[in-house]
């Protein structure tokens, strides 16, 4: 299947959302999906627009809100394959409350960020991913405010899949998504997404010195929830591949009482007029 639309991203040359892109039409592509059944709903930012550059439905959303939609959509219709996506600024800042609220709440939809610790589209802001001391225009003296340790935040959430990758691992990051689209809940993806434009602390050469794979380090085993929060804070964060999931947790949907496999396109109208004249005749 074919998830390529004609419209060309413009993006700067180089950007890391290029990659993140194509990973998430080939994950859709191998996961045996099609462009009508996957849904994918962005924030605002330079990587908001990915939704408008994937061959699926796509609703670019507004600043923070892309879970408040994708909720909404996968609950209006659990037929579809939906997937968040956003940036750093855009879902772990103004946008923070609902990640961890969509987390906790398991709805099975997947999350991905293209984490690049700035403010892109805006021309370079510090952005709640920098380090301390992180120079921009909003902070020339260099950030006094610490890195949100993403990871470590969604695990003690209660998180039930949590992955970070980086987007030259295209290998890595497609397989990272196919799992993610096939976890029953909610699944948060983190991908290291170089800004080339405006960081230039965290660049490409920057990630590939500095990052661990999970699949070096001796039997990391990532159901092993202490193991991971050890791991994460050993490392700083600075990890890729499969950092925990747990596959025992229901999803949101499927404690729902009622709720349907059908989206509500395709219910009865006839059972719903049933239903809803019983439940007034309680009220006459
Ligand atoms: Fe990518 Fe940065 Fe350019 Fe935005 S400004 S498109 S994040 S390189």
């Amino acid at each position: 299947k074919d998830f390529r639309n004609n419209v060309k991203p413009n993006w700067c040359p180089g950007c890391g959302d290029f990659s993140v892109q194509a990973a998430i039409q080939r994950a859709a592509a191998s996961a045996g999906l099609t462009p009508e059944n996957l849904a994918v709903v962005s924030g605002i930012g330079c990587s908001g627009r990915i939704s408008g550059y994937i061959k699926s439905y796509g609703f670019h959303g507004i600043h923070g809100r892309c879970l408040p939609i994708a909720q909404g959509v996968k609950m209006a219709n659990r037929e579809l394959t939906v997937i968040a996506s956003g940036g750093d600024g855009d879902g772990f800042a103004i946008g923070l409350g609902h990640t961890m609220h969509a987390i906790r709440r398991n709805i099975n939809i997947t999350y991905i960020v293209m984490d690049n610790q700035i403010y892109g589209l805006t021309k370079g802001q510090t952005s709640p991913r920098s380090e301390m001391g992180f120079k921009t225009k909003s902070t020339p003296g260099g950030s006094i405010e610490s890195s949100l340790n993403i990871m470590e935040m969604a695990l003690s959430a209660g998180g039930t899949f949590i992955a970070q990758s980086f987007s030259t691992d295209l290998k890595e990051l497609t397989a990272l998504i196919e799992q993610g689209i096939a976890h029953e809940g909610f699944s948060l993806i983190n991908v290291f997404s170089p800004c080339v434009t405006f960081n230039k602390v965290n660049t490409y050469d920057w990630f590939k010195e500095n990052l661990t794979k999970l699949s070096s380090i001796e039997d990391y085993d990532p159901s092993d929830r202490g193991m991971a929060m050890n791991t994460l804070m050993k490392h700083n964060g600075l990890v890729t591949g499969l950092i925990y999931q747990n596959s025992g947790q229901p999803a949101y949907e499927d404690l729902v009482e009622g709720y349907r496999e059908e989206g509500l396109a395709r219910q009865s109208l006839k059972l719903e007029k049933e239903k809803f004249e019983k439940l007034t005749a309680e009220f006459m």
